[in-house]
């Protein structure tokens, strides 16, 4: 797939950021959309749904957008080596990064936010690049658990750290909407890979990073 060329707009923390990967404009799904408002009971030739298939269109593109890009395209660049780091304890704690995710099993989003620590081994990674990391695995149909993974494993393979922790705190729609019950419940997941698993010392300061 052709990447499209960024804008050469900046902005500060924001979504424009030259090196974002740019989804495709359409994943074909149009025509579909069309047939789901039918099916539903709507009728997709009223002025207010005209526009509406391909709206979704373009809409999916961007929250699938995550299958279509490689996560070491995005921390491409961003990897620097220090050879001092590694030889202490510094423990690099990236925390309230926003998510917006969909779950695989009804298509629902659910969001929240997502705390990163790693202990570098000499590779460090440019503090941006996380948020964009964990981007590329929410913009995909994900359960929590997975998306908590992979976002874990991607930095262990990418920076080859003495350890990653990534914990995940989320609601989701389709428990909150459909009044499954406990509209207002947060579901928390975590990965520890390393010397976070191993050592309790490192994830209980990891842990206490995060709280509050
Ligand atoms: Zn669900």
């Amino acid at each position: 797939m052709a990447k499209r060329k960024a804008p050469t707009s900046k902005a500060k923390g924001g979504a424009t950021d030259p090196e974002d990967v740019f989804p495709p404009d359409s994943v074909g799904i149009a025509p579909l959309v069309r047939q789901i408002l039918k099916n539903i009971g709507e009728d997709p030739d009223r002025e207010g749904l005209l526009k509406t298939p391909a709206r979704v269109d373009r809409a999916w593109a961007f929250l699938t957008s995550g299958y279509h890009t490689d996560p070491r395209d995005v921390v491409n660049g961003a990897i620097f080596t220090e050879k001092t780091v590694g030889t202490h304890d510094e423990m690099v704690v990236v925390r309230d990064v926003e998510f917006y995710s969909l779950c695989e099993h009804h298509m629902i989003p659910f969001f929240g936010t997502i705390h990163v620590g790693y202990l570098p081994n000499r590779k460090v990674i440019g503090l941006s690049k996380i948020p964009r990391l964990i981007d590329v695995f929410a913009r995909r149909l994900q359960v929590q658990e997975r998306l908590t993974q992979q976002i874990a494993q991607s930095l262990l393979t990418i920076l080859n750290p003495r350890g990653v922790a990534v914990v995940a705190e989320a609601r989701h729609l389709c428990m909150c909407m459909r009044g499954v019950q406990k509209q207002n419940s947060v579901t928390t997941t975590s990965s520890m890979l390393g010397v976070f698993r191993n050592s309790p010392q490192t994830r209980n300061e990891f842990l206490s990073l995060i709280k509050g």
